[in-house]
């Protein structure tokens, strides 16, 4: 997108983190011609963590940024998510991105590649000099005309560096947000513990597809693909996450984790065309993470100091809305930067009001079930046991109703049942009662 002209002088402004939400920003203020500073306190930029799940809006956030074709290219097309329950039985599938009358795609991509992307994109468009990295900012202090951080580099030295206004991004343990907000409440241990994996293998069914696995009153376990031919192996690699009661840990996502004693818990999952617990046990990576639970803040905006992304809104890592949503408040506050040149305080606060509700909303949400609600209702319904007719338990309208009340609650309603195949249905290549066959002994 063409810089749009101004009559004003470029305001100068620091980015604080380069995580996915400071990076996009960046990208976001130089399609208006704007070149802001990116302070990041780690010295080198490494592609951490494991698989995010970019739904629609995502995308077209990145199409937006001209990243569409870079995207595809690391990235993997998601075409159908399918719910089971504990025993491996098929409770409900629906279409995914344009395969459900979307316009944009539904992707799946490793969040530090995806990183990688961007902040290869921010040092090709803003130049190297755009981003400090082993620059770590400890504290701010601002006044009329502008704002001072404190900033401790690689060799432990203090500076301060002035700038026009100030965007955090600086994440779920954000120093801003501590300091904006020092009266915040703790955040607190949910008592549910997250173990995020990667394992190298075989496509499963086709390549595209996201599995929804348990009963989650015992355990539940998220399955998608995150790369093709990853590292020219010829094979996929595929992300899961397990998530039950666990101990308290750090908040960290780089801890290292051992799935031994969670395996068990799938001994009755038998699908059809995946073995769960040979997934776990061949993994090449495993992290451990606590779901933390950070209160929803009232505020976003401290004079010319604005937080963003999980430094504004720390959610429980589900359904890829982190990033998503760090994308699109990036937008939103680049428009509004853009609509009050001369006065950032005026645009934080804009943005505050557009942003803030809507994403405290899906920051609760993400704490409940969300549409993941259809497990623990067939688990109850069934008495935790095996199912004769899922019809009988669950009937696809029900489900339907489920699903798209969520679609509508993070900002892409489904398309109409005008774009054919736009509601629920079951693929009938897994045991979903009424057929149960002799696949699954755990399933009789
Ligand atoms: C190492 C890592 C791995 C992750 N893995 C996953 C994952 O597997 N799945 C998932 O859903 N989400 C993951 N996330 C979170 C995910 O990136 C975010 O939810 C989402 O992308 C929003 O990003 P963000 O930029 O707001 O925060 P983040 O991605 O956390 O980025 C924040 C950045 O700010 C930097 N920073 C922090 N404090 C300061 C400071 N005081 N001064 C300067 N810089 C600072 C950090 O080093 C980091 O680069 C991970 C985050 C990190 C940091």
């Amino acid at each position: 997108m063409p810089a749009e002209p101004t009559s004003h002088p470029e305001p100068d402004i620091a980015i604080i983190g380069a995580g996915p939400a400071g990076l996009v920003t960046a990208l976001r203020l130089h399609q208006h011609g704007i070149r802001p500073t990116i302070y990041e306190t780690v010295p080198e930029l490494k592609p951490l963590g494991v698989g995010v799940d970019i739904k629609t809006v995502g995308t077209a956030e990145l199409e937006d940024l001209g990243l569409l074709d870079e995207f595809r290219a690391i990235s993997v097309d998601a075409e159908d998510s399918i719910f089971f329950n504990h025993y491996g039985q098929e409770i409900y599938a629906e279409k995914c991105g344009v395969h459900m009358g979307y316009l944009h795609e539904q992707r799946f991509v490793h969040r530090g590649i995806l990183q990688m992307l961007f902040y290869r994109t921010v040092i090709e468009r803003l130049g190297a000099h755009a981003v400090r990295l082993g620059a770590g900012v400890t504290g701010y202090t601002q006044d009329a005309d502008g704002v001072t951080l404190e900033i401790v580099g690689r060799d432990g030295r203090t500076e301060h560096v002035r700038h026009d206004a100030v965007i955090a991004a600086d994440g779920i343990k954000s120093a801003i947000r501590r300091e904006m907000h020092p009266n915040q409440a703790e955040p607190h241990f949910s008592g549910i513990t997250m173990w995020r994996g990667t394992t190298l293998r075989e496509p499963i069914r086709g390549g595209h597809t996201i599995c929804h696995i348990g009963d989650p009153t015992i355990s539940s376990m998220i399955v998608y693909p995150i790369a093709q031919n990853f590292e020219d192996s010829g094979l996929d690699l595929i992300n899961w996450v397990v998530e039950t009661n666990g101990e308290e840990t750090i908040e960290d996502w780089n801890q290292v984790g051992d799935i031994t004693d969670v395996i068990p818990l799938y001994d009755s999952a038998k699908i059809p065309f995946l073995d769960v617990q040979q997934l776990m046990r061949d993994a090449r990576e495993v992290y451990l993470f606590p779901l933390i639970r950070h209160d929803t803040l009232d505020n976003w905006v401290d004079g010319r100091v604005a937080l963003m992304g999980d430094a504004a809104h720390a959610m429980y890592p589900r359904g890829g809305n982190g990033i998503t949503q760090a994308m699109i408040d990036a937008r939103v506050i680049v428009e509004q930067l853009v609509a009050h040149p001369l006065d950032p305080h005026a645009a934080f606060v804009a943005y505050d009001a557009a942003r803030r509700v809507p994403v405290n909303r899906i920051v609760e949400n993400m704490r409940g079930e969300g549409y993941e609600v259809i497990r623990r209702i067939v688990a109850d319904r069934t008495d935790h046991q095996p199912f004769g007719d899922i019809e009988q338990v669950l009937p696809l309208a029900e489900a339907d109703e489920i699903f798209s009340k969520y679609h509508s609650l993070v900002g892409s309603p489904r398309p109409g049942r005008a774009a054919g195949e736009a509601t629920g249905f079951r693929t009938g290549d897994s045991l979903t009662g009424g057929t149960l066959t002799g696949t699954s002994e755990a399933a009789r």
